[in-house]
């Protein structure tokens, strides 16, 4: 079953929800009128249906394989990796100054979705050398982004993401790496690195690992930490490749999915010391980390709106064709399963969440766009920390919710789900790395609530909730019981949301514990809030397109429906979820850790 980019919500999502001709007058982002996006959108998802979604299934099938020489990926991956080069995918979203195309993420982002949805393992690798080149972009000086830059914007070379060793997985405070100054500027590094997506492949004649290592002298813990550049093939001064580094892929895993994106345990420093250079300064290498890892993330929920959108595609397709029993008010004969009321809240259950964190997830871009491309400073800084506050929102839940579509596709094929020649099982397994790696999804939460709320003692969440009621607002103006029942339930979720808030700033001092307890469930709490607002909007603005008789009445009408349906649906568990915070933390913590 092929994978089709969903174009025409994409384009109203860009457009409408997330204002796309308001992004194009900003200064720096005058290219991206709605016009050139949409020719954009329209070629990417031509490339990625036609060369990228047809590697996924087979991909899954035949892995990529470590050999003693370096990694073989899977069948026609290096192939479309050149094709993915050749066209300039890699830079869409990447300065001009090195080879990119200048788009804004907001244009990138549904791009990013649409590759992600079509192959999940393939489109890893370029996630990675995305956070590469922020990084060197925000901390790298200019021999080095001279020295890499192009070539990872080009896709000549690709990046990796050195964080994660055996005793320091989500606590990268206990990072043993080390990093030997040489006297000369440069740094030799000694340590195993684990879990490192793409860190050996044969797609390009060279890789560029990031990776966090100590040196001598480093303060303990996190403050300690420094980012280095460590590529395969040393780089000579005229550009050319040099010798072989002392950084080697000694195996890769066998994992549950995701099966052709090697993961490899990378050894450094065996043979004398792999030869690193310090980006930015020393002691900096967290936080220059956090920067690679903000763009990583909200990538990641990208993967899980992409994968739910393959999902889904996949088993509305499965529906049209299984026939099975006879419609219940009666049929000749057996009728296609869509016929069935409860095979129709599944595929609404998968479709209604796909789009409200598309939604959340685009107007997420548009916020970092203002972010950095707004005239006015203060502009600049709010857009920043709204989007800060939605990032870990929009990797967590979009994450999550990508199991429950993904569960529910397998549903809908019956016991060909569970039979991996349909192919809706392996949407079920690459979905469960999406809420680990990354972050968990509890290291999501916690910096929700750590980072992202007390800290500011709730105001971005304040002023989201605020304009979740302008919308209520607007609701309250229109007739139709669909308005009426998406205006009532987005008003209790925003109530349920405002008193989370609450809770969380109240207490946290007197008991973190109690607060930390509800973490992921705040985290959920806001995902379904949030996106059942943009679903509201979507609603809105359908309904003013279908007044005026602009467009597509069937897409629009759909788009009401399935507003509703999140609202009836998901909205409506926002007391239980808020009960579960703020009553439940006792019921967490009861227990003694001997009677478990
Ligand atoms: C396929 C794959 C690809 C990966 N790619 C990369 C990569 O490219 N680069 C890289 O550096 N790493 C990579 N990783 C590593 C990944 O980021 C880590 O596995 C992840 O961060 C979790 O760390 P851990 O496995 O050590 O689990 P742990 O940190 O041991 O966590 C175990 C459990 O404890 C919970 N937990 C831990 N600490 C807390 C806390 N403070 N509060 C609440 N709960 C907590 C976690 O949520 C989790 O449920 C990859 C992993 C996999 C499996």
């Amino acid at each position: 079953m092929p994978y089709q980019p969903p174009v025409k919500d994409m384009l109203f999502v860009m457009n409408e929800l997330a204002n796309l001709q308001a992004i194009s007058e900003l200064p720096g982002c005058e290219d991206a009128t709605p016009e050139t996006a949409e020719a954009v959108l329209e070629e990417s998802a031509k490339f990625v249906a036609a060369e990228i979604a047809p590697l996924n299934h087979s991909a899954d099938q035949e892995p990529s394989y470590w050999t003693k020489d370096g990694v073989v990926t899977s069948k026609g991956f290096k192939q479309a990796f050149a094709q993915f080069a050749e066209a300039g995918w890699q830079g869409l979203q990447h300065p001009t100054d090195f080879g990119g195309q200048g788009l804004p993420k907001l244009v990138g982002t549904p791009c990013v979705e649409m590759l992600h949805g079509a192959n999940i393992s393939f489109a890893l690798c370029p996630l990675l050398s995305d956070g590469a080149i922020e990084a060197l972009l925000t901390a790298g000086d200019d021999k080095l982004k001279a020295t890499y830059l192009e070539n990872l914007v080009t896709g000549k070379w690709t990046g990796t993401m050195n964080l994660t060793e055996p005793q320091a997985g989500s606590d990268l405070a206990a990072v043993r790496t080390r990093a030997e100054p040489q006297g000369d500027g440069t740094y030799k590094i000694f340590g195993t690195k684990i879990f490192i997506t793409y860190g050996d492949h044969d797609m390009t004649d060279n890789i560029v690992h990031l990776v966090l290592a100590r040196t001598p002298d480093a303060p303990p813990g996190v403050k300690g930490i420094s980012l280095f550049i460590v590529p395969k093939f040393l780089v000579n001064a005229d550009g050319s490749l040099g010798a072989r580094n002392d950084a080697h892929c000694v195996s890769i895993e066998h994992k549950l999915g995701i099966k052709a994106s090697p993961t490899a345990v990378l050894q450094f420093g065996d043979n004398g010391g792999a030869i690193g250079t310090l980006v930015g300064e020393e002691n900096r290498g967290l936080e220059y980390m956090f920067i690679m890892m903000n763009a990583a993330r909200f990538g990641v929920g990208l993967q899980g709106i992409g994968l739910s959108e393959h999902a889904y595609q996949h088993a509305l397709a499965y529906a049209k064709d299984r026939v099975q029993s006879r419609d219940l008010t009666g049929s000749p004969a057996g009728v296609s399963i869509i016929h069935h009321p409860d095979v129709r809240r599944l595929l609404m259950n998968m479709r209604s969440q796909t789009e409200a964190a598309r939604a959340l997830a685009y107007v997420g871009a548009s916020l970092y766009d203002k972010a950095h491309h707004s005239v006015d400073a203060d502009e600049r800084a709010q857009n920043q920390a709204v989007y800060e506050y939605l990032v870990p929102i929009i990797k967590g839940w979009s994450t999550e919710l990508s199991q429950d579509v993904a569960r529910d596709g397998v549903q809908i094929h019956g016991g060909m789900g569970f039979i991996e020649e349909t192919g809706a099982a392996q949407h079920y397994r690459d979905a469960k790395i999406l809420t680990i790696y990354e972050g968990t999804t509890a290291i999501q939460a916690n910096d929700l609530i750590g980072r992202k709320t007390v800290r500011d003692g709730g105001k971005v969440a304040k002023d989201l909730i605020a304009q979740v009621r302008a919308t209520e607002a607007e609701l309250a103006k229109l007739d139709g019981a669909e308005f009426a029942a998406i205006r009532k339930h987005l008003a209790q979720g925003a109530s349920e949301l405002e008193a989370v808030v609450d809770y969380v700033v109240g207490n946290i001092k007197a008991d973190i514990k109690g607060v930390f307890a509800g973490s992921v469930p705040y985290l959920k709490l806001a995902g379904i809030v949030l996106g059942g607002w943009q679903m509201a909007r979507a609603a809105l603005i359908s309904q003013q397109k279908l007044t005026v008789g602009d467009g597509d009445a069937s897409f629009y009408k759909a788009k009401i429906a399935t507003a509703r349906f999140f609202a009836d649906h998901f909205l409506t568990q926002a007391a239980g979820i808020r009960a579960s915070i703020t009553d439940g933390s006792a019921g967490v913590l009861a227990l003694d850790i001997e009677q478990f």
